[in-house]
C-alpha cells in the first residue's frame, strides 16, 4: 500500500468550562467534545525521505512546514526513528480558526494515517502522546466522537453519545485566534460556569432536551462581548425553534441543535437570507467509526 486516504472530523464543544490558570500559564479546562459529520479529506503518498510536501485547496492556512500536518508527519517520523517522507494532498472544509478543531483534527488524521500507511504499530496511547506535543486537542481528535475532557486536554474519557439531532453550524466572517481569546479570559475569576457533570448526567439518560439547557461555553465571555454577529446568530436559532445554541471552542463558530429538521432547514434559511455566515452547514453528530 503506498497511498491512503481518511477523513478529518470537526469537532464542537457541547460544554466548555476553564477551571483555573495554572500558573505555567496553561489552563485547566473541562469540556464536552463532540465530533460532527463535516470533514476534510487527506490523501496521504509515500515519499522518499525528507520529501515533505503538501497540497491544499485553501488559501486559508499554510501548505509550508507550519501546516500542522507536515508537522505531524516530521514528528511521528522522528519518534519512529525512520527516514521517510510524504506528500499529502488536503481537501479543506473545515472553517478556519473557527473553533472546530481543524487543525488538530487533520493532525490527528495524519498521525493515524501514516501510522498504518508506514505500519509503525504506534498504540492509539502512544499516538495521543505524540499528538499533545502539537496542540492539546490532538489526542481527543484522534479518539473522537463524544468525550470529557480535562486537564490541558489530555485526559479524555469517553462519554455516551448524545441522541441523534440536526445541528446548524454557523461560522460567520471572522477568524478568531484561540491564544488571543485565553489571554483576555479571566479564567480565576469567572462567576458563572457551565453544569458539565449535570450534562454528563443528561448524555447518560439519553436526555438531550436537558443537556441543551445546561450547555455552556466560559470563552463567550471573551469572543461573543466582542462580536455581537455571535449573540445575533444564537438568538435567531432559538427564535428558530433550535433546543440549544451556543458558541464552540473560542468561536466564532455557533451551532444550534434542532430536534425537527424542517426547523433546522429554516433556520439554515434564514441564516442565508440574513447573511449571518460565511460558512453554513446543515449536519449531525459523528459517533461511528472512521471509514478509510
Ligand atoms: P481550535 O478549535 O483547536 O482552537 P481553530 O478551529 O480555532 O482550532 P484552526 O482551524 O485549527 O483553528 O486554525 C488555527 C490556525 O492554525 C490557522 O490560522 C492556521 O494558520 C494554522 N494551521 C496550521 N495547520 C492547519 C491546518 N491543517 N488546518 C487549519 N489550520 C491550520
Amino acid at each position: 500500500m503506498d497511498t491512503l486516504t481518511r477523513k478529518a472530523y470537526a469537532k464542537i464543544n457541547l460544554g466548555l468550562d476553564v477551571l483555573r490558570r495554572r500558573e505555567d500559564g496553561y489552563h485547566e479546562v473541562k469540556m464536552i467534545m463532540q465530533t460532527v459529520d463535516i470533514y476534510d479529506v487527506l490523501t496521504f503518498v509515500k515519499a522518499p525521505a525528507d520529501v515533505f510536501r503538501l497540497s491544499v485547496d485553501s488559501a486559508q492556512i499554510p501548505d509550508d512546514d507550519n501546516n500542522l500536518v507536515l508537522k505531524a508527519a516530521r514528528l511521528l517520523f522522528a519518534t519512529a526513528g525512520i527516514d521517510a517522507g510524504v506528500e499529502v494532498t488536503l481537501q479543506k472544509n473545515i472553517p478556519v480558526a473557527a473553533g472546530m478543531a481543524g487543525g488538530s483534527t487533520d493532525a490527528a488524521a495524519t498521525l493515524i494515517g501514516l501510522n498504518a500507511l508506514y505500519d509503525l504499530r504506534f498504540t492509539t496511547e502512544q499516538l495521543q502522546e505524540i499528538g499533545v506535543k502539537l496542540g492539546a486537542d490532538i489526542p481527543y481528535c484522534i479518539m473522537g466522537g463524544t468525550a470529557l475532557s480535562q486537564g490541558i486536554g489530555e485526559i479524555l474519557r469517553p462519554l455516551p453519545a448524545p441522541p441523534q439531532a440536526h445541528l446548524v453550524i454557523a461560522k460567520p466572517d471572522l477568524m478568531i485566534s484561540t491564544k488571543y481569546v485565553y489571554e483576555n479570559l479571566h479564567a480565576n475569576s469567572l462567576k458563572v460556569h457551565p453544569n458539565i457533570d449535570g450534562m454528563i448526567e443528561a448524555l447518560s439518560n439519553r436526555d438531550l432536551i436537558k443537556m441543551c439547557s445546561l450547555m455552556g461555553n466560559v470563552l463567550e465571555t471573551v469572543t461573543e462581548k466582542e462580536n455581537p454577529i455571535i449573540t445575533q446568530i444564537k438568538d435567531l436559532m432559538k427564535e428558530q425553534g433550535a433546543t440549544g445554541a451556543l458558541m464552540s471552542g473560542s468561536g466564532p463558530t455557533v451551532f444550534g441543535i434542532f430536534t425537527e429538521e424542517e426547523k433546522a432547514r429554516n433556520c439554515f434559511q434564514k441564516i442565508q437570507e440574513e447573511n449571518l455566515a460565511k460558512q453554513l452547514f446543515l449536519t449531525g453528530f459523528h459517533n461511528t467509526d472512521n471509514p478509510t
